[in-house]
């Protein structure tokens, strides 16, 4: 069986969506967050590569993951993210 595997949980019973440029950005984005914050779902094992096959999502647990509250966004958080921004910290 080479059914697309969820990167949130592992049921397989329904369907799991493919990852696109845009909704991987978007995690990647929401996970840094999450993890600055220690939040649930920090620990989320995203693909390198949106392109990667058999990797994907249930749109219900993809919801669940990017409904994050403001507080816990980033500053500059706009709908086109730039995956090319350098991680710099400023350091704390
Ligand atoms: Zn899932």
């Amino acid at each position: 069986m080479d059914r697309t595997v969820c990167v949130f949980c592992p049921l397989k019973e329904t369907k799991v969506l493919n990852f696109t440029e845009e909704t991987l950005n978007k995690c990647e984005y929401v996970l840094e967050c999450r993890k600055t914050h220690k939040l649930i779902g920090k620990d989320v094992n995203l693909p390198n590569d949106w392109k990667i096959e058999r990797v994907g999502y249930h749109i219900r647990r993809y919801r669940n993951f990017t409904a994050l509250k403001s507080k816990y966004r980033k500053k500059e958080e706009t709908d086109n993210l730039n995956p090319a921004i350098p991680s710099t910290s400023t350091g704390r």
